[in-house]
């Protein structure tokens, strides 16, 4: 039946769309694999949290202290009780959005197959033979020794214009072209249509097929300028450092003051047929007013949609109450248009303009990492097929993308893959 099919092809693609609805679910680990062939994402490294038993643990309830019992009570308050006008307007943007929210949520609950299947996927199947090893260091430390750090990119010799994307090349087939470039500052591509292996000192990082990383500072960020805007890039997927209060997160990643987004390159980055940008944002009313009529007016770029990220856990429940005011199941990703420049003939690609808000879902990963969306939004990027892709912030690599950031391997580390 068509929901036997639908789940086949959410297996191949990681990606099950829901009838009648702007709702996705995305399995992010089987979206990355499909940039990799002797390689894979390895599931249970992905999946850190959230497939806990659906059964609560009697013993936390034994050990939690009255202490605990009532900063829990606390942290459950649907509104605080007061509020003041800025998180009046965040209520009332939260009441919008709800009825998306709460239809796509009901989709996935209807979905009795891919309900089964999503407590799978952390399964490590059958044909991965070892996890790789890693040892993984900060590149955020590394970079005081930048101009000293090499790669060593191991490119696969065997005609890989050859080798379809789909075909599964011997583990054994090791004949490399070894490259050493400068680690950062400096563009780093694997053009082969099969994943490379990158050495930096003596860690190893898993390239997808036909990527680039650019590992740098902000201030090198404009070395990515094209020298012509038509090999500028359509779509542009940016994940900002917010500052934010929470102390685990500074301990992950260093964050930049909102000014510093401001004199992102976004309108030098864009292609001449002009680009869809798509910016993560936290639910704080004080970051999405500044996106809204700050950031996006300075980057030249009008609003075109907002996208929700739903949380859900591998038992398809919200991973918070829908309603929690200080910790919302869904995150934002607002989209918008860079305008670019129309050339003399008037000639603008043909694509589908986006208006309409959707809700993407998923089982989260790691702290902040978000899920792969740029297969998502393919049909909403102005410009000729395949789009020229680039992510800013980056933590990880995927096929056709350019990864710009100060540590795009970090999750590329060998110790997040599988080998067949
Ligand atoms: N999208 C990523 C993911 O899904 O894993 C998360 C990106 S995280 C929100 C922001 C990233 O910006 C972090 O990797 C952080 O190290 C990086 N960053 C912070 N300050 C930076 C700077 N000055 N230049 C370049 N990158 C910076």
């Amino acid at each position: 039946d068509s929901e036997t099919q639908k789940l086949s092809l959410f297996y191949e693609s990681g990606i099950y769309y829901f009838d009648d609805s702007n709702a996705v679910f995305i399995d992010p680990v089987r979206v990355l694999n499909r940039s990799y062939n002797s390689f894979r994402v390895s599931p249970s490294v992905y999946y850190p949290r959230f497939f806990e038993s659906s059964i609560p643990n009697p013993i936390s309830n034994v050990t939690s202290s009255p202490t605990k019992r009532k900063r829990k009570r606390k942290r459950i308050a649907k509104e605080p009780p007061s509020l003041n006008d800025r998180e009046l307007i965040a209520v009332q943007r939260h009441q919008e959005a709800r009825p998306l929210l709460l239809k796509g949520h009901e989709c996935l609950l209807k979905s009795t197959a891919l309900l089964e299947a999503l407590s799978t996927l952390k399964n490590d199947s059958g044909c991965w033979q070892r996890e790789c090893q890693g040892a993984q260091d900060s590149f955020i430390e590394l970079r005081h020794e930048a101009p000293l750090l090499e790669v060593m990119l191991n490119l696969r010799l065997d005609d890989p214009d050859q080798v379809p994307n789909d075909l599964e090349v011997s583990p054994n087939v090791r004949c490399c072209e070894q490259i050493v470039l400068p680690a950062f500052n400096n563009l780093v591509a694997n053009d082969t249509k099969v994943e490379a292996v990158a050495e930096i000192l003596d860690n190893r990082y898993i390239i997808p097929r036909e990527s680039c990383f650019y590992m740098s500072d902000l201030g090198q960020l404009r070395n990515l300028i094209p020298a012509h805007a038509d090999s500028g890039f359509n779509l542009i997927m940016v994940d900002p450092p917010w500052e934010n209060a929470s102390a685990y997160q500074k301990s992950r990643y260093p964050t930049l003051p909102n000014r510093y987004f401001l004199s992102l390159p976004i309108k030098q980055l864009t292609h001449t047929n002009g680009a869809l940008v798509c910016l993560w944002v936290t639910n704080r009313e004080k970051l999405r007013s500044f996106v809204e009529k700050e950031l996006f007016p300075a980057w030249g770029v009008s609003f075109a949609a907002n996208f929700y990220w739903l949380k859900v856990k591998a038992n398809g429940s919200l991973i918070s109450d829908l309603d929690f005011f200080h910790h919302r199941p869904y995150e934002v990703l607002v989209l918008g248009y860079s305008p670019g420049k129309v050339n003399s003939s008037g000639n603008h690609s043909s694509f589908k303009t986006l208006k309409d808000d959707n809700v993407i879902i998923s089982i989260p990963g790691d702290y902040s990492r978000k899920p792969p969306i740029a297969d998502l939004l393919l049909d909403y990027v102005p410009g000729l097929k395949p789009p020229r892709c680039i992510e800013l912030f980056a933590r990880e690599m995927m096929g056709g993308l350019v990864a710009w950031g100060n540590e795009p391997l970090h999750f590329q580390d060998s110790r997040y893959f599988v080998e067949r």
